[in-house]
């Protein structure tokens, strides 16, 4: 577990080891559903996170608080501004990023995520390596998008969740804070499980033939899980599930598993 102690002495704030997400949006009020359930809602509770929702508009300096305008060049649609998303990250950063004649240096423990459709795909392996950090912070876009000396200088990462076009940054920023939360040490009540999920790396991947594979490290999605009853509406459950021989459970759902990858993501294998 991250751990940002000070050698021993009396513990200060700084002692604190969970995630910080900030959430930079014009849309403040969207995100009291989301972060109010579930595995999100008991990391907060219990401490591992902590999230923080800026209102762009309180970094706007007019009486009309704008912080779009009409995009260079011509064309659709509105463009957010840079000034406000600079300032805002600066704000929340305690420090500047600098500028064109001097550019300052990144904390390495804190990404400065814009959220995009142009951005590198999203994946569980992104997830993996930003729940190593102490701090993210979300830019979501709005409108036909964010002036492009953001993602130039000022993001870290632009990250899509999706081969697909949203209307905000918002979802897509939950969608990234729900995925790395959940392999924060502490925020499922059992480790184990977001180690047996879909896309985490098997190793020695038994294959369905009952051989093993040579591959040492490879993605699977999930086997497929089945509860009671054991028969609805005439549909049974794997017979091997109901026996309770864990060996042969074993098997079978490592044999399911990669049936399941071959048919819904032949991609993967
Ligand atoms: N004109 C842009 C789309 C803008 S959509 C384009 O064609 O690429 C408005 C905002 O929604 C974006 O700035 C971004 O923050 C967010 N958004 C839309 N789709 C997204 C996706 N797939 N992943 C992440 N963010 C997305």
């Amino acid at each position: 577990m991250k751990h940002r102690g000070n050698g021993g002495h009396l513990p200060t704030w700084i002692d604190w080891f969970g995630m910080r997400f900030d959430l930079i949006t014009i849309f403040p009020e969207f995100f009291a559903g989301p972060l109010d359930h579930g595995i999100l809602r008991r990391a907060i509770e219990a401490g591992l996170v902590q999230v923080h929702v800026q209102d762009l508009r309180e970094f706007t300096k007019d009486r009309h608080r704008t912080v779009d305008d009409r995009p260079f060049g011509g064309g659709e649609g509105m463009v957010l501004k840079p000034e406000p998303l600079f300032e805002a990250v600066e704000s929340l950063l305690g420090y500047g990023v600098g500028d064109a004649t001097r550019q300052n240096a990144a904390d390495p423990k804190t990404a400065i995520v814009l959220m995009s459709a142009a951005g590198g795909l999203f994946n569980q392996e992104t997830a993996r390596k930003f729940a190593k950090m102490e701090r993210i912070i979300f830019v979501c876009g709005r409108y036909e998008g964010v002036d492009e000396r953001v993602a130039e200088h000022l993001a870290t990462e632009e990250i899509s969740i999706g081969d697909f076009v949203l209307s905000g940054g918002e979802l897509p920023a939950m969608v990234v804070i729900d995925a790395v939360t959940r392999l924060l040490p502490g925020a499922l009540g059992n480790e184990a499980s977001s180690q047996n999920e879909s896309f985490s790396a098997v190793e020695n991947l038994l294959t369905a033939s009952g051989h093993h594979s040579p591959v040492t490290s490879h993605t699977l999605l999930d086997f497929p899980h089945y509860t009671r009853p054991a028969e609805y509406r005439g549909w049974g459950v794997p017979e091997v599930l109901v026996g309770g021989n864990h060996a042969e459970v074993a098997k079978w759902r490592r044999a399911a598993a990669l049936e399941k990858t071959r048919r819904n993501r032949p991609d993967l294998v």
